[in-house]
């Protein structure tokens, strides 16, 4: 059971760090990663994780970045957004479609990951994670497929399969079930308001103007295990 700065990033005492990976994770779904990587190996595809873990604070440094316009936004379509023209309402909306409030990113809780192939980089190719990569003449396709085909046979899943209205579709960001679906269910407005009253989240104000439709919208809203 996580604790709910744990659940919310305050705190790193349920991760470790995956030497050989540079990565921190929950450790069993550490374990699990690493024999995912091997299967994935077998299969002709090298499994990188290029983001696990993450504290509030980093999460928190991401939200201010987009919010002050230091990080591009882009619309449900992938199609980047002029920063000046937004009010701050739409401002909040822009960044919740592609990242968690911090506080709310089920990076915190050790279970989820985004994954590449590596392998299939080209040479000087800057890695985006967008859908497009995923895509039948993307980079990443013959990672989206295996992934299609072989993750029902671990205990992998994919939260962001099924846009309904919340985050888009992150075909590249897998979670550990037997830990991050108690961690979901563990979740609460409350919770998730305690670890941002003290914080320095830009727009704190329309946030907490909404946060019982964020949270269902952004955090519960997300598909099932299969
Ligand atoms: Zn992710």
């Amino acid at each position: 059971m996580l604790t709910a700065e744990q659940l919310t990033g305050q705190k790193d005492s349920h991760v470790l760090l995956v030497e050989e990976l540079g990565i921190q994770l929950y450790p069993l779904a550490a374990q699990a990663f690493l024999a995912l990587k091997a299967m994935a190996a077998d299969d002709g595809i090298e499994l990188e994780a290029v983001s696990a873990f993450r504290t509030f604070d980093t999460q928190l440094k991401i939200w201010n970045a987009k919010y002050q316009g230091d990080r591009p936004l882009y619309d449900a379509d992938g199609i980047e957004l002029e920063h000046s023209v937004l009010n701050r309402d739409e401002l909040v909306t822009a960044i919740l479609r592609w990242s968690a409030l911090p506080g709310a990113s089920r990076h915190h809780w050790g279970t989820d990951l985004d994954v590449i192939d590596r392998e299939a980089v080209p040479e000087g190719y800057r890695v985006r994670l967008v859908n497009e990569e995923f895509s039948s003449d993307g980079v990443f396709w013959k990672l989206g497929e295996w992934l299609d085909r072989r993750l029902p046979e671990t205990d992998f899943y994919r939260p962001y399969m099924g846009f309904s209205d919340g985050v888009q579709c992150e075909p590249w960001h897998l979670s550990f079930a037997p830990v991050s679906v108690q961690a979901l269910q563990s979740m609460t407005v409350k919770i998730l308001e305690e670890a941002l009253a003290d914080s320095d989240v830009l727009g704190l104000e329309i946030i907490f103007a909404q946060l019982p439709e964020i949270f269902s919208q952004y955090v519960m809203n997300v598909s099932d295990p299969p």
